[in-house]
């Protein structure tokens, strides 16, 4: 049976993760028995200029600021090659608003990337850049998402979603995009056979009730589309932002997670976030419905920006699964096994 929405609130209000943990752990071991997936990819962030100027994010600069950034596509190339030597599959591209970068700017830089590492997936993208991207160009949201596609985009990371809440976005990123816009951006790319991942950041003041109409928008939209292949829930990182504020506990996040495996029983994938939990956390969320423990990145930027730094790599990802009594699996954008690591004892 489902969660409803008011069982799914009363759980989170109860701040109960071992309890929850043992439910999510049942269900996911019933999907996944003993795996537990990564993947190997890097973040792209060509520019870190930004005309939206969110109150929760340090990685942002104004066109005119000393620091402020544009990568070559030379250089982007350069990034990509690296992650392809490095044995990574997926470029995860992603920036801030340019104001000073068309459409044609994009599909170009996908074509070159395309056209030398066709090995590579290309999941990059925020529902927020399409959206400006459209804008910008005077297309719709779906004319937008074909050309990307046709220029080799594959798929869409869940980022920009935050709380699907508008009271809570209006007051902590006012020039984002909005709940609807995210959900039809996200609607549209599973539409056209565009997959994606969907997001959630908690700790910017929301209520449980609030996290849970977050949900409750992504399992509807999975119903109707099948689209989003897992879910991310990340914990707002307050360090060098304007919001500031103190992290939520790991406690919380260990709950919320436990919840998302229960109440999102349409999507398959839910991912543990070593990145800003570090990797303690990270592994036991593996105890707490968690699947998969997303990407040994090999260059992140944003979460480093509000200083928070984790370093990952394959050995020590492997060892992390491994400590956890999992076996260990790299895995692609699409979830499909490439490689795993049988267990070394010393
Ligand atoms: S969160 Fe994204 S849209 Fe908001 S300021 Fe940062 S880069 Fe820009």
């Amino acid at each position: 049976m489902r969660l409803t929405e008011k069982e799914g609130e009363a759980l989170l209000l109860a701040q109960d993760p071992i309890a929850l943990g043992r439910e999510a752990d049942v269900v996911r071991r019933a999907r996944y028995g003993n795996r537990t997936t990564f993947i190997v990819d890097r973040n792209i962030n060509y520019t870190n200029i930004c005309r939206n100027e969110c109150s929760f994010c340090a990685f942002y600069r104004r066109l005119d600021a000393a620091d402020a950034y544009l990568l070559s596509y030379e250089e982007i190339l350069e990034k990509a090659r690296e992650t392809v030597e490095a044995g990574g599959t997926q470029l995860m591209i992603q920036g801030g608003l340019h104001p000073e970068l068309g459409l044609a700017y994009y599909e170009e830089m996908l074509r070159r990337l395309k056209r030398e590492f066709p090995m590579l997936t290309i999941h990059s993208f925020t529902a927020t850049e399409i959206l400006y991207f459209a804008e910008k160009a005077g297309l719709s949201v779906e004319e937008t998402l074909k050309r990307l596609q046709a220029a080799g985009l594959d798929s869409l990371p869940g980022g920009g979603a935050e709380i699907l809440v508008d009271r809570i976005r209006k007051r902590i990123a006012p020039k984002k995009i909005m709940t609807d816009d995210w959900l039809r951006i996200m609607k549209t790319a599973h539409t056209i056979g565009m997959e994606s991942t969907a997001t959630m950041v908690i700790g910017f003041g929301e209520t449980m009730a609030d996290r849970i109409e977050h949900m409750e928008k992504v399992r509807r939209l999975q119903d109707e589309t099948g689209g989003f292949r897992a879910f991310i829930t990340w914990t707002f990182q307050p360090g060098h932002t304007e919001l500031g504020g103190e992290k939520t506990s790991s406690w919380d996040y260990l709950t919320t997670l436990a919840l998302t495996r229960l109440y999102l029983d349409n999507i398959a994938h839910i991912q543990g976030s070593w990145v800003t939990q570090g990797e303690r956390i990270g592994q036991l969320t593996l105890g707490f419905g968690a699947d998969d423990l997303g990407s040994v990145m090999l260059e992140e930027n944003v979460v480093k920006a509000a200083g928070t730094r984790y370093e990952m790599s394959i050995q020590k990802m492997v060892r992390l699964i491994q400590g956890a009594g999992r076996e260990a699996a790299q895995r692609d954008t699409e979830y499909r096994v490439l490689k795993t690591f049988s267990e070394r004892r010393e």
